[in-house]
C-alpha cells in the first residue's frame, strides 16, 4: 500500500538533509523533506512509507514527534538520527518508540541499509527477521555480524558494509558509483581499485569463484550483483542449476 509513498526526511540541518535526500532518491525512494516537527506530523498523517527523524529539531523535541507519529501514522517505521550514542537508549525505548537509530556522523551505507531492513521488516510482517539475507548468507546490522550457513564470516568493517549494500539489494545490480558513495563516502572514482580488492577479499571469505560465482557476480562496466535466493541466472544456454 505504501510502496510508492514517500520517505519523510525530517532534518533542519541543510548540510545533512541535502546529501541524505540525494542518496535516498538515488536509491529509488520518493523523498519528502521537512525541517520541523510540526510539518513532519502534518505530512506523516497524509501517508508516508517511513520516517527518518532527527532528534534535535527547532520546534519540537524529536522524542515527542516520534510519540505523536505513532498516533498519526501507526505502523510506519521510524529511523531516528541522534547526535550522541547516549541518546540512543531514549529514542529506541518504549517511550519514544523509534524502530531503529543511527548516530551522527553516520555513514550513508549504514543508514540506507537500516532503512531497507526496516522497510523489509514492516512489509514482510515478520518480527523475527533481524536483518537482510540472500541464499544462505545472513546479516545482523545491529551486531555487524554476518554468516554463511552456520559459519560466521570474519569481515573487516568495509567488507561488512560492502556485503550489506549488496545483500540488501540481492538480485539487483549495484553500481560502482553507489558502492563508492555509500561504503567509502566518496564520489571519487579514481580509487575503485580499492573496491575491486574488497570484492575479491569478500569472494574469498564467501568461498566464491569469480569466474562462476554463486554469490557475487560482476556486471561488466556497471557494478556487482549479489545473487538472490534462487541463485545466479546463467546466460547463453547454460542450463546448470545451482
Ligand atoms: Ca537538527
Amino acid at each position: 500500500m505504501h510502496a510508492t509513498a514517500p520517505v519523510l526526511l525530517v532534518e533542519d540541518d541543510e548540510g545533512i538533509a541535502r546529501p541524505l535526500a540525494a542518496a535516498l532518491r538515488t536509491d529509488g525512494y520518493e523523498v519528502l523533506r521537512v525541517a520541523t516537527g510540526a510539518e513532519a506530523l502534518e505530512r506523516a498523517a497524509q501517508g508516508v512509507r517511513a520516517v527518518v527523524l532527527d532528534l534535535g529539531l527547532p520546534d519540537l523535541d524529536g522524542v515527542e514527534v516520534c510519540r505523536r507519529l505513532r498516533e498519526v501514522a501507526p505502523g510506519v517505521p521510524v529511523l531516528m538520527l541522534t547526535a550522541r550514542t547516549t541518546e540512543a537508549d531514549v529514542v529506541v525505548g518504549l517511550d519514544a518508540g523509534a524502530d531503529d537509530y543511527v548516530t551522527k556522523p553516520f555513514r550513508l551505507a549504514e543508514l540506507l541499509a537500516r532503512l531497507r531492513a526496516l522497510l523489509r521488516r514492516s512489509s514482510a510482517d515478520d518480527p523475527g527477521d533481524r536483518g537482510p539475507g540472500a541464499q544462505d548468507v545472513r546479516l545482523d546490522l545491529d551486531a555487524r555480524r554476518a554468516w554463511r550457513g552456520e559459519e560466521e564470516l570474519q569481515l573487516s568493517p568495509k567488507e561488512f558494509d560492502l556485503l550489506a549494500v549488496l545483500v540488501t539489494d540481492a538480485g539487483r545490480v549495484v553500481s560502482r558509483e553507489r558502492i563508492m558513495r555509500e561504503v567509502w563516502d566518496t564520489t571519487w572514482m579514481g580509487s575503485t581499485k580499492t573496491l575491486d580488492m574488497h570484492v575479491s577479499w569478500l569472494r574469498r571469505k564467501l568461498g566464491d569463484d569469480a569466474h562462476e560465482p554463486r554469490y557475487l557476480s560482476t556486471v561488466r562496466g556497471i557494478g556487482f550483483r549479489f545473487e538472490p535466493d534462487d541463485g545466479p541466472v546463467r546466460g547463453h544456454g547454460d542450463g546448470r542449476s545451482g
